[in-house]
């Protein structure tokens, strides 16, 4: 067991395998630490760094990941990521956003696994660092929220894969807005008026996707302002 194996939770979210773990999943010591952030928490590079690699490994491994290298040659590796954002052979600086966690590769759940190795190969425990990677980003992270909230209330009439889609949409959109609360606002009146042009146009169906745009903003717009 790690040394910091009675921290739960890092910026408030669970840590649903330290660094060191041995579980049913992992069967050799876990080589990074798993943050359970939710799909599309915007991930920073927790120090200067060159994005070395960008990788997608499908359904297996870590997914999508990014790996950067600090001047020193400290690796950090973030892996099972919805989409990263920084390219190969950028330099990002401490804080900048890298990625948007998300649940690929060989994965139980949402989260981000995050890993350090030295510049000799030797594993770094990443927890106390990790903390500067998974910043809860307020605002958005209520934004987020309902965003959860709100596809949960639709899961009587949209079928499960839809709604995972429609999640993993919602997830991807809110995190690559990025946005502050009176670009919300701009977005949220554009996206009702769409909704009530295209209401007399397609009938029926056109006047409750119109409904469900006003609801979707007005929510988010209550959400945040609330
Ligand atoms: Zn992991």
């Amino acid at each position: 067991m790690a040394e910091d194996a009675m921290i739960t939770r890092i910026n408030g979210y669970p840590i649903s395998a330290g660094f060191g773990d041995i579980d049913s999943v992992h069967k050799i010591p876990h080589k990074g630490v798993d943050i359970a952030v939710p799909i599309g928490t915007p991930l920073h590079a927790i120090s200067d760094a060159t994005v070395t690699r960008v990788n997608d490994s499908g359904a297996l491994g870590f997914g999508k990941s990014v790996r950067m290298k600090t001047e020193d040659g400290t690796e950090i590796i973030y892996g099972h990521l919805s989409r990263v954002t920084a390219q190969h052979g950028d330099h990002v600086s401490a804080g900048d956003i890298v990625a948007l966690s998300g649940n690929t590769g060989h994965s139980t759940g949402p989260h981000v696994h995050v890993q350090i190795v030295s510049d000799s190969g030797a594993l770094i425990d990443p927890t106390p660092v990790a903390q500067l990677a998974a910043e809860p980003s307020g605002i958005m992270d209520h934004v987020r929220g309902f965003a959860d909230w709100f596809v949960g209330k639709e899961r009587d009439i949209i079928a499960g894969p839809v709604r995972s889609t429609l999640s993993a949409f919602l997830h991807d959109l809110i995190a690559v807005l990025n946005i502050n609360s009176a670009e919300i606002i701009t977005l949220a009146i554009v996206s009702c008026a769409g909704g009530m042009m295209i209401s007399p146009i397609i009938g029926d169906r056109g006047k409750w996707m119109g409904r469900l745009f006003i609801a979707f903003w007005g929510g988010i717009i209550w959400r945040v302002t609330t």
